[in-house]
């Protein structure tokens, strides 16, 4: 779905899926895709029937949604980020945090909703390349 779009924020607030080269729709500004790592975060289909979209969080900044079964790739420099999905008023989750460095640039998640007796939670684990349907 997403193989060779990424997800970008643009510096005028834009949140969107866009090619390298690409220019923001909003602003007409080119797009800045961060260097050196990548995040590749993907949803499990639910069961429950949740077909909205999750919304991703990466240290506390909002970057879109994730569909059902939909895959994100989001372009990061070097550092520590930490995962957070949430939904609607549901906003228990257990985040993940990677550190992205030269050693290894690359992130592999994968988000699911966990049922609860009295509400639902997000899990973010961490996954493989091989697991994920890029
Ligand atoms: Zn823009």
């Amino acid at each position: 779905m997403s193989n060779n779009t990424f997800r970008i924020k643009c510096i005028c607030g834009l949140v969107q899926d866009a090619a390298a080269g690409s220019v923001c729709p909003q602003c007409k500004n080119p797009l800045n895709f961060p260097q050196g790592g990548m995040i590749h975060l993907y949803r499990k289909g639910s069961p429950l029937g949740v077909a909205g979209g999750f919304g991703i969080y990466i240290n506390n900044v909002p970057l879109g949604h994730i569909g059902n079964k939909q895959t994100v790739s989001i372009p990061v420099s070097f550092g520590t980020y930490t995962l957070h999905v949430a939904a609607g008023m549901n906003r228990k989750c257990k985040d993940l945090t990677f550190n992205i460095t030269p050693e290894n640039p690359i992130g592999y998640a994968k988000v699911y909703m966990k049922p609860g007796f009295w509400t639902n939670s997000f899990v973010v684990e961490p996954s493989t390349k091989e697991e994920m349907p890029l």
